[in-house]
């Protein structure tokens, strides 16, 4: 830790307004990085009227709301849950299997059981909207997760704190309408998130199954690590999936990233993409540069 208080630094995917301006208010208080990107992203977990997160996130296709997390702190520990139901704050219950337990990451039902242990509150998260949107799907059952960003919008989230800490936060109900026990980047640790304090983060949305592929994350903030800003490592991590996969027209893929000085950066497939950024007590939304020019 730095004795000299720092500016703090808050990040997200999309825009995620709110959110962001909650991690960035908790970090001006004294919040740690990692509470305050938990904080941050729960507001999107408890608004209902996101889709892709939390309550109210899109089921999969048997009609279940099924949520990943994951967190990462600055000591370069982390937690993670996946095929999570019944629970809306999965990235906290994520820092509690960081914290009370021997393992990085609890899945499905052990998951759930270790939530209602640790006094998290049981709750319906397919609400009256996106039943109603599911039963519309159900007439088609189509099942096209291409680029379409609101089938997938992922909340990741880089703090750095007063003491110019780095931590993170990833939360996600996937993709929309998948297939039962699919699990995307996003509660991977190196995937979905990806945080050294001695270095920066990195976080991700769009087509897990890419992001995983490359674990794009952990690549960004490596080549950060050997001198890339935030902006070219992201753009690098982009690029690697384009380069290899032919059919990189068919989805999208998004990076945010912030280094240890504050930088920060994004980059990614197809237009649409912006992130927030909370810097000085002001919050903006950056759109992101893309890889295609136009749809
Ligand atoms: N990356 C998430 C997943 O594949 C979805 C998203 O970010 O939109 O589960």
């Amino acid at each position: 830790m730095n004795s000299k208080k720092r500016e703090p630094i808050a990040i997200c995917t999309w825009a995620f307004e709110k959110a962001n301006a909650a991690a960035g208010a908790a970090l001006s208080q004294g919040m740690s990085a990692l509470d305050a990107a938990i904080a941050g992203v729960a507001v999107e977990e408890e608004n209902i009227k996101n889709t892709t997160v939390g309550k109210g996130g899109a089921p999969d296709r048997e009609g279940n709301v099924t949520l990943d997390a994951c967190v990462m702190d600055p000591t370069g520990n982390c937690g993670a849950v996946a095929c999570v139901e019944g629970y809306t704050n999965v990235a906290a219950l994520s820092k509690k299997v960081m914290t009370d337990t021997p393992h990085v990451m609890l899945a499905g039902q052990g998951a759930e059981e270790f939530a209602a242990k640790k006094g998290f509150t049981r709750d319906r998260l397919l609400t009256d909207d996106s039943a109603a949107a599911y039963k519309e799907w159900l007439k088609t059952s189509e099942y096209k997760p291409i680029i379409n960003i609101e089938n997938h919008d992922t909340i990741g989230m880089l703090c750095m704190d007063i003491n110019g800490d780095i931590a993170g936060a990833c939360t996600t109900s996937g993709l929309s309408y998948k297939m039962k026990g699919r699990v995307g980047d996003s509660p991977i640790i190196g995937a979905g998130l990806f945080t050294d304090n001695e270095v920066g983060g990195a976080a991700a949305t769009g087509m897990g199954e890419e992001i995983m592929k490359s674990v794009g994350s952990f690549l960004i903030v490596e080549l950060m690590r050997n001198g890339m800003s935030p902006q070219d490592a992201c753009k690098e991590a982009v690029m690697r999936t384009i380069r290899k996969n032919p059919d990189y027209k068919d989805f999208q893929v998004a990076y945010i990233a912030m280094n240890k000085r504050g930088e920060t950066g994004s980059y990614c497939i197809h237009p649409g993409f912006t992130m927030m950024e909370y810097k000085q007590g002001d919050n903006r939304r950056i759109p992101s540069n893309h890889y295609i020019s136009k749809e």
